[in-house]
């Protein structure tokens, strides 16, 4: 190379270094280097390691600046920095709700109101006005019925439903579970002829009662389901997640779903309206019977597995199910439902233990394949019997692929005994709660399965005593609002009716289970954000994780404890950016 030449590049090398240099310095004195708000006069819940309480907050751009006293943070102001004085109210984390339905609840009342009925009068008087409204032979649907969340906790006798709606078919659908009067059995064909054993029939008289397990749904002819246009759905999805962002949730974490349920995060990303950060469970995509190969094929030409995506929009577990649930009767339980049980669901056998979907071999080769791909795996689980047989098979996937650092989960789970426990301790299993279960249900839990079951029954103290990592969430189906909701996701009554043990009715169950303020705030913060792999970026206030945080109406630890349910979320902020504000504000 002629040496003319190399002098030339070494030149245009050093010009190019100086340059570059000359632009780093300027930017460096060009840019801001305070913050861009500071929140002063609080009481700041950082809800780190050691549950420090600080005065003030610094946030610049997504980001917690510096967290301290007053003193110490107001010296980083600059010209631009704006200033909010909290007046001496409390901050918390962002709020995360461990498992919920968006998607779903989002378009739940969008056409009409699904009542909030806590006695069977209010029931039938709601259906006999329904029926007044409506055409002939139009269905009157109650979706998330749960019979027991009535005072009377039973199912209405088909002849109350015929005659509060004698010509227009009725279902209260439970999910699980559900019940149709006469005008629905006539317009679906159904008859004491009918064999399927999904459908209920009087032992007596031969003909179907009304009661339906979910495996029958299918034969209800209904009118189809009111369709949405995609940006309908997107618009309601955007209000809904405003809804969750006013009683305090920055992060969700939606817990079934496919990749369109993620494309409509995506979508809102991009228009900027997503104001909560999105942790998508995904559904097993085939068959919980296929092969080993056949589940590695399908899950590795999905392009992404747990943790794939970013701060604001995530890929959670593998999910799929292990039962029914506990307010049809059908949580697949360690023992029989037993005499309380036929009362209250009408089941006649004996040794029915509840409604088993999977099997532990697929369990254990789902589980698995899932481990070996890097994919953190969990199922929706309502019953002690589903419970152990999760637990065996974990185990099992354990030799096989270690999952400790894989974070498996069960989802709901509500039943756990001390044995259950230990070992969810020892593999690294954690406990994915809705305390709404246990706000709602326990009376019933209680009354239909006696005293020595239900010490096992959302047993949050012992959980926390073991080591077991605890997550909250509330498994919202339907209804906007927070309280009225099926189920209620207002973070503050879930915290407060396991903080003192109080259900809806006002019944204060197995009081030994309860659990600290400062427990329960971990519940919802740090524990959700270890659960997406995020405790490192999220679920508490401390200088360099998101500025995801909450100011809160009333003092979250020294309140009354009876006021903790009414705290109001008063100012919600997403990565550094207001999602929402009260008028105190
Ligand atoms: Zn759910």
């Amino acid at each position: 190379m002629p040496a003319i030449l190399l002098e030339n590049q070494i030149r245009l090398v050093q010009f190019l270094f100086f340059m570059i240099t000359f632009v780093l310095i300027f930017a460096g004195l060009g840019a801001d280097i305070h913050p861009d708000m500071i929140l002063f006069n609080g009481k700041v819940l950082t809800v780190d390691a050691s549950f420090s309480i600080a005065e003030a907050v610094a946030v610049k751009k997504d980001r917690i600046f510096a967290v301290g006293s007053n003193a110490d943070i107001l010296k980083l102001a600059g010209d631009s920095t704006v200033r909010l004085d909290l007046k001496g109210k409390t901050v918390i984390p962002g709020l995360i709700d461990g498992h919920l339905h968006p998607e779903s609840a989002s378009l739940s009342e969008l056409e009409e109101e699904i009542p909030d009925v806590h006695t069977r009068k209010e029931l039938l008087s709601w259906i006999k006005t329904q029926a007044a409204n409506r055409e002939k032979g139009e269905w009157i649907i109650h979706p998330k019925y749960f019979p027991t969340r009535l005072q009377e906790m039973t199912w209405p006798q088909l002849k109350e439903l015929d005659e509060a709606a004698p010509h227009n078919p009725v279902f209260l659908d439970g999910s699980y579970g559900g019940e149709i009067n006469s005008a629905a059995m006539r317009i679906s064909n159904i008859t004491g002829e009918t064999e399927h054993p999904g459908i209920f029939k009087d032992s007596e008289t031969g003909q179907p009662n009304g009661l339906l397990n979910a495996s029958a749904f299918s034969l209800l002819k209904m009118n189809k389901a009111a369709q949405y246009t995609y940006k309908e759905r997107l618009d309601a999805l955007e209000k809904m997640i405003a809804r969750y962002n006013a009683v305090g949730f920055t992060g969700l974490c939606s817990g079934a779903g496919d990749p369109e349920n993620m494309r409509m995060y995506f979508d809102l990303k991009k228009s900027n309206r997503l104001t909560a950060r999105i942790l998508q469970n995904i559904t097993l995509p085939l068959d919980i019977n296929s092969s080993a190969k056949e589940i590695e094929k399908k899950l590795k030409s999905l392009g992404y597995y747990t943790g794939f995506g970013d701060e604001w929009i995530r890929v959670g577990a593998l999910k799929t199910w292990i039962d029914g649930g506990i307010l049809t009767g059908t949580a697949y339980l360690r023992e029989p439902w037993g005499v309380k049980g036929k009362e209250i669901y009408g089941v006649d056998d004996k040794t029915y233990r509840g409604v088993l979907l999977i099997s532990k071999k697929a369990l254990v080769t789902i589980g698995s394949v899932a481990s070996k791909l890097g994919w953190k795996f969990t199922a929706h689980c309502t019953g002690g019997g589903g419970v152990d047989l999760m637990l065996d098979a974990f185990e099992e996937v354990n030799r096989i692929h270690p999952i400790k650092d894989r974070r498996f989960s069960i989802i709901h789970g509500n039943f756990f005994t001390p044995e259950a426990v230990e070992k969810m301790n020892k593999l690294g299993v954690y406990a994915d709660m809705q305390p709404a279960w246990f706000y709602k249900d326990a009376d019933a839990m209680n009354y239909v399965l006696g005293e020595k079951r239900i010490k096992t029954f959302h047993p949050y103290r012992s959980l926390f005593t073991a080591g077991v990592m605890v997550n909250g969430g509330s498994d919202h189906m339907v209804k906007f609002d927070s309280y009225a909701a099926t189920n209620p996701y207002n973070p503050f009554l879930a915290m407060w009716s396991i903080i003192t043990r109080t259900t809806e009715r006002g019944s204060v169950i197995v009081p030994g289970e309860a659990i600290t303020r400062e427990q329960a705030l971990r519940m919802y913060t740090v524990n959700n954000a270890w659960a997406s792999f995020e405790e490192d970026i999220k679920g508490s206030i401390e200088a360099g994780k998101l500025a995801d945080l909450v100011v809160i109406s009333r003092d979250f630890m020294t309140c009354d404890v009876e006021k903790i349910k009414t705290i109001k979320a008063e100012l919600t902020m997403v990565g550094g950016a207001i999602v929402y504000k009260s008028d105190s504000f």
